[in-house]
């Protein structure tokens, strides 16, 4: 017991639940996991004074603590180490908890589940096997549980949210696809979120479904599709979308994912238009891509060869972000966020942009002056020069990538629902099914 490898042989025996010795103390619950704390025995480490001190692995986890049995330490009697050894699920737990918590900080006033995509027929889809392992309801229940945690340590909402499915592109029809969304709808229900989201949707139809079950709760229902100007995947203008998803019950309607900022605002006015002339008067809602997408077409930044892996030059900048916020609140958009690429950063951004408006600065702003004024203390002058609104408002970056072109040639796949390569299946892709798919990297 008294080498490293001893140490190892314990922690694993910790981890399968094995305890060594006898009378150990009781469990009790861990703070930040709130699960419980784990205990093991280490005869001969916190009593002798020529022992080990903790495993580094040990002294990382969380609150370690050590009891002593006390006596001479020349006997040598056994000692109790009580450590919070999280398991993987624990880590992930927390680990979410301190994002939601990151986004709350920058100034988020909605903490929206992590429940995207978890509908049980996405997570047994071509090798996924959460939906084996846990099951979409359990899931979605952690989700929301952390969720609202951290809403309640800032006065936030939570938002439960349910997007497109593979049994709607699979073909499988109204009752399956619904049968899938209530399932989640019904967590959402039961953990008392304040509204729904309906989210990522690119088939109007499918979304309408998706609208449908909501309605058979009396929570508020907010609305976006992953489309753009070209409309959705069926050929429905967006601004005849945006009308539907109002006509269906949704009080907030808008975009979410697929484009950037500057191109989501576009397809917003679009649907502000067709809204206006139908007589409609939902909230509007944003919540575009983190990354500079001109070039991409009707599929969004999934049809650009850099996705989803290579997209980093693409980022934009908190001052594109206070850029985008101001033109969404000027368009008359009053939930304003952001989907994949938004950094808490980027929201800090909005929020600072907004302050005025929201009557409240985030409080991470506390640590960051608006505008780059933080600079004025930077020991290079050329650097102080640079804390003003002028500079960084009229920036253009480079991206230090001299063989990089502007623009991407995006994929446009252009297959909507029904294709047999979108079927659903249990089993992995084949490597015989992956060769096929490599065409569609080539014909563009
Ligand atoms: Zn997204």
């Amino acid at each position: 017991m008294n080498d490293d490898s001893g140490w190892s042989a314990t922690l694993i025996a910790s981890k399968t639940g094995q305890k060594m010795g006898s009378s150990p103390p009781l469990p009790i619950r861990c703070g930040p996991c709130e699960k419980f704390w784990r205990f093991f025995e280490f005869p001969f480490l916190s009593s002798s004074p020529g022992g080990h001190s903790p495993h580094p692995l040990l002294a990382s986890n969380e609150r370690p603590q050590k009891f002593s049995t006390g006596g001479p330490p020349a006997l040598k009697l056994p000692a109790y180490i009580l450590v919070c050894i999280p398991s993987e699920n624990e880590r992930v737990c927390l680990e979410v908890r301190n994002l939601h918590r990151e986004f709350l900080r920058a100034g988020s006033d909605v903490m929206q589940a992590f429940t995207f995509y978890a509908s049980d027929d996405k997570l047994i889809n071509r090798g996924n096997e959460a939906g084996i392992k846990y099951t979409g309801s359990d899931i979605n229940e952690a989700a929301c549980r952390i969720a609202r945690e951290v809403a309640n340590e800032g006065d936030a909402l939570v938002a439960g949210g349910i997007s497109q499915t593979p049994s709607y592109l699979s073909g499988k029809g109204k009752k399956s696809v619904q049968d899938e969304f209530r399932k989640q709808v019904q967590v959402f229900v039961n953990n008392k979120v304040d509204f729904l989201i309906c989210e990522y949707f690119e088939h109007i139809e499918e979304m309408e479904w998706a609208i449908e079950v909501c309605r058979e709760t009396s929570l508020p229902i907010a609305a976006t599709m992953c489309i753009g100007t070209e409309g959705d995947l069926h050929n429905v203008s967006v601004g005849e979308c945006a009308v539907r998803m109002a006509k269906a019950g949704a009080h907030v309607v808008g975009l979410n994912c697929h484009f950037d900022p500057f191109g989501m605002l576009k397809a917003i006015a679009a649907m502000k238009k067709s809204l206006e002339t139908a007589g409609l008067k939902p909230y509007l809602m944003t919540q575009p891509l983190g990354f500079h997408c001109p070039d991409n077409g009707k599929q969004g930044f999934i049809d650009l060869p850099e996705f989803p892996f290579a997209l980093e030059p693409r980022v934009c900048t908190r001052w594109d972000m206070q850029r985008y916020a101001r033109e969404a609140y000027e368009l008359g958009v009053r939930y304003i966020g952001g989907c994949c690429g938004f950094e808490s950063y980027h929201i800090r951004a909005v929020s600072e942009e907004l302050a005025k408006e929201r009557g409240k600065q985030p409080l991470s702003s506390q640590k960051h002056d608006p505008w780059g004024e933080g600079l004025k203390m930077h020991t290079k002058p050329w650097v102080r020069a640079r804390a003003r609104r002028s500079y960084w408002e009229d920036l253009q970056p480079s991206t230090g990538r001299p063989h990089s072109a502007a623009f991407s040639k995006p994929d446009n796949w252009g297959v909507t629902a029904g294709s047999d390569e979108l079927k659903q299946q249990a089993e992995s892709t084949t490597n015989e099914e992956l060769q096929k798919m490599f065409a569609y990297n080539s014909k563009s």
